[in-house]
């Protein structure tokens, strides 16, 4: 399968080349060329297929030949080694966990996805590619625990001090070998402009081989395609139209949710939750699209001023604004919203969910308004312990570390501060 800039000016490039290039060298995007639908009886029979069978038949087409088909089964045996239950909360509302991973976030498959696929390609290369990634949060930890221990590749992980929570924090920074932290003083927006100008710098891409581990990279943001497919094969009631509702912050996850249907899974509409920053709202009610500096909230993950991968999703629609409004709802919450809703599903549901998870929830609340009569699914994307400072205030309870939490938090950190662009150069450029 070959990709093509969404910029237009660059050569279209294999996946393994879009792998490891992350952008494009027109600093477009890379989008696959073509897009072809599964058999329908194959997502007729999904529930007789495993989870592995099924992220095959995915992303076969995608990847093309070149990982060996025995590669790329154990590629994704790796990439899946854990569950993604949907859970019930309230009549015709449920919710898809995607949080019982290494880190307890939905990054988890893509990360560990691509850093598999990026270890595969450079098996027999003599000279190390460095990831970097910027991340408002889970996506650190999520590349962290991908990548820890891949060999020829190193990982850098920006990150804006003080802007992640405490499991976040100690998530990126306690791991050590091949993977180095750097605490940014800014905002999630300063780190993603640092990492783009890093990409675009020619003499240091001379000196190194760069690559993002950033949702715009095609083996974090296509595995996603995954959850959607395993939320559907659970689905007792397949008739009824299914509504997915996803808490968005560079629209990654979604996408891949929007591809799914081109792939033929039968998704009646999205909703793209967000929080304060509400520059897909907008600019569905507006048509205009004005990136904005990120607003910080209580679900962090989400503070995106100008979302990376919305541009992929105007592509899914060729670009007619008409055709994306007929499948996309977004709305924007406040934490307060976000607050009342973390404590009715508490109370009310006896459901303990994270920030982004409520947002997700509160999406539904409004679409189901206008839409009475749809089976409506949120993606819950972290577990709540990683917010603990947000959710055990709210609910007013204590929460208990999971395993996966217990084994670092203990841990200490270490990460290098860098306040600019040139001491991110000079750091990878030493390391
Ligand atoms: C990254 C993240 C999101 C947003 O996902 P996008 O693909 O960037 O839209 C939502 N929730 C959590 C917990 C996340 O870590």
């Amino acid at each position: 399968m070959n990709y093509y800039s969404l910029h237009k000016e660059a050569t279209n490039v294999s996946f393994k080349e879009a792998v490891i290039k992350g952008l494009a060298p027109d600093k477009g995007l890379y989008f696959p060329e073509t897009i072809t639908p599964l058999s329908p009886d194959f997502i007729q029979h999904i529930s007789n297929y495993s989870n592995e069978e099924i992220a095959l038949e995915v992303i076969q087409q995608f990847v093309g030949n070149e990982i060996p088909e025995n590669v790329l089964k154990e590629i994704i045996k790796e990439t899946l080694c854990f569950d993604f239950p949907v859970v019930d909360i309230e009549d015709s509302i449920k919710t898809l966990e995607l949080f019982h991973g290494p880190t307890m976030a939905f990054k988890d498959v893509g990360a560990r996805f691509m850093a598999r696929c990026l270890g595969y390609f450079n098996k027999d290369h003599d000279k190390d590619v460095t990831v970097l990634v910027a991340t408002s949060g889970d996506t650190g930890g999520a590349v962290a625990s991908g990548f820890l221990g891949v060999k020829n590749v190193n990982v850098v992980i920006l990150y804006p001090s003080k802007k992640v929570s405490e499991v976040q924090e100690k998530q990126l920074t306690t791991l050590g070998q091949n993977i180095k932290a750097l605490e940014v003083a800014g905002t999630f927006d300063d780190c993603q402009a640092m990492v783009k100008n890093a990409f675009l710098d020619e003499s240091l891409l001379s000196k190194m081989q760069l690559t993002s581990a950033n949702s715009i990279n095609i083996a974090r943001w296509l595995p996603q395609m995954f959850y959607f497919f395993f939320a559907y094969k659970q689905l007792v009631d397949k008739e009824q139209q299914l509504v997915f509702s996803v808490p968005s912050g560079n629209y990654g996850n979604i996408c891949a949710g929007m591809l799914a249907k081109k792939l033929g899974l039968p998704i009646h509409q999205f909703i793209a939750a967000t929080n304060a920053n509400d520059i897909i709202p907008e600019y569905l009610q507006t048509e205009e699209y004005h990136p904005k500096p990120s607003v910080q909230t209580i679900s962090n993950a989400m503070d995106v001023g100008d979302p990376s991968n919305f541009i992929r999703i105007q592509q899914l629609y060729n670009n007619k604004f008409n055709l994306l409004k007929e499948d996309l709802y977004s709305y924007s919450y406040t934490d307060y919203q976000t607050r009342e809703a973390m404590l009715h599903l508490y109370k009310k549901c006896d459901y303990v969910a994270d920030p982004h998870g409520a947002v997700g929830y509160l999406g539904i609340k409004t679409y189901q308004k206008e839409h009475p009569n749809t089976q409506c699914i949120f993606l819950e994307t972290a577990h709540p312990v990683k917010f603990l400072d947000v959710v055990e205030p709210v609910i007013n309870e204590s929460l208990e570390y999971p395993p996966q939490i217990r084994s670092i938090i203990d841990k200490k950190k270490e990460a290098f501060s860098i306040e600019n662009y040139e001491q991110l150069k000079s750091f990878l450029l030493k390391n």
